[in-house]
């Protein structure tokens, strides 16, 4: 790895800023419009991005699972060592709270977006299914290591089955991103994860890169390696979890490079973009340009 791609080269040629915007990664590393006009109307014509039915699903989705993290990482600390089944029964007590709990909080979407609507049956189901997958890998971890190390201590446990940090917010300025980022989960390895509940597609793991890029850029540490949680959630299909975890090598860290180049670029010159030869169904911005 060529240590110009590095974060903490963000001071040098091709990783420091070429303009003094910021932007947000979410917006540069989500490709879903290929002609970047979404980026034109939120940062040029100041139009505001109205929010989905898709998107409150979706932010409804990593909200369960960051709960389900937090609320083991509690449970142990205010209990102690517990017995993993223990701890999973306990988090599933807490299960229905939680998720009416969030729901009532969730913002709404757009009265006016035309994908406003959404199925709160199947999305309760959705969010009860992640919460008891969740409980499942948290027991499991916690067994397994209470195994290989009976001795272990608390904190040491903690750390060793669930090892990663949740809704990690990070300051993007050096590389020209929102100093307020917020990535789904860091591993304490030195791993970067993403969840996503909808397609795959080939750009969610510029994503990775950018965050990854972000934290060498803080801590001048190296991350190579990224994880995207894919979540299919569909409505008659069982729900499954695949994982596409990924090296953060030298292309992937140039095309986020060029990205958030052209996405600066369009934003400086003021440019329309126009159209790309296809939009997409559900961007939020489909009654603004169509
Ligand atoms: S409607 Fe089309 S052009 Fe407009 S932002 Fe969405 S994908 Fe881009």
């Amino acid at each position: 790895m060529d240590d110009r791609f590095r974060g903490w080269a963000w001071e040098y040629s091709p990783v420091d800023p070429p303009y003094d915007y910021l932007l947000p990664l979410s917006e540069i590393a989500g490709r879903y419009c290929e002609s970047m006009r979404d980026i034109y109307l939120h940062h040029v014509e100041k139009k505001r991005k109205p929010r989905t039915g898709k998107m409150v699903e979706g932010a409804l989705y990593h909200k369960i699972v960051s709960s389900c993290v937090e609320h083991a990482k509690r449970t142990l600390y205010s209990m102690g060592i517990i017995d993993g089944n223990e701890l999973g029964t306990i988090l599933n007590q807490l299960k229905s709270e939680v998720i009416e709990d969030q729901l009532k909080r969730a913002p709404k979407p757009s009265p006016a977006n035309r994908n406003g609507q959404w199925n709160m049956k199947t999305i309760r189901e959705n969010m009860t299914w992640l919460w008891e997958y969740e409980v499942n890998q948290i027991v499991a971890a916690v067994e397994r290591t209470r195994t290989v190390q009976p001795y272990i201590g608390l904190d040491a446990l903690v750390n060793s089955a669930i090892p990663i940090v949740v809704e990690q917010k990070l300051d993007g300025r050096n590389l020209g991103l929102s100093g307020y980022l917020s990535a789904d989960a860091f591993a304490t390895e030195g791993v970067v994860l993403d969840l996503k509940t909808g397609e795959k597609r080939y750009f969610h793991r510029i994503a990775t890169t950018g965050y990854a890029m972000v934290i060498e850029s803080i801590h001048e540490q190296p991350i190579d390696v990224g994880c995207i949680v894919y979540c299919w959630l569909r409505d008659g299909i069982p729900p499954r979890v695949d994982y596409d975890i990924h090296s953060i090598d030298e292309p992937l860290r140039q095309e986020f490079l060029e990205l958030r180049d052209e996405a600066m670029k369009l934003v400086y010159d003021q440019r329309d973009p126009g159209l790309p030869s296809k939009c997409y169904e559900d961007c939020p911005y489909w009654d603004e340009c169509h």
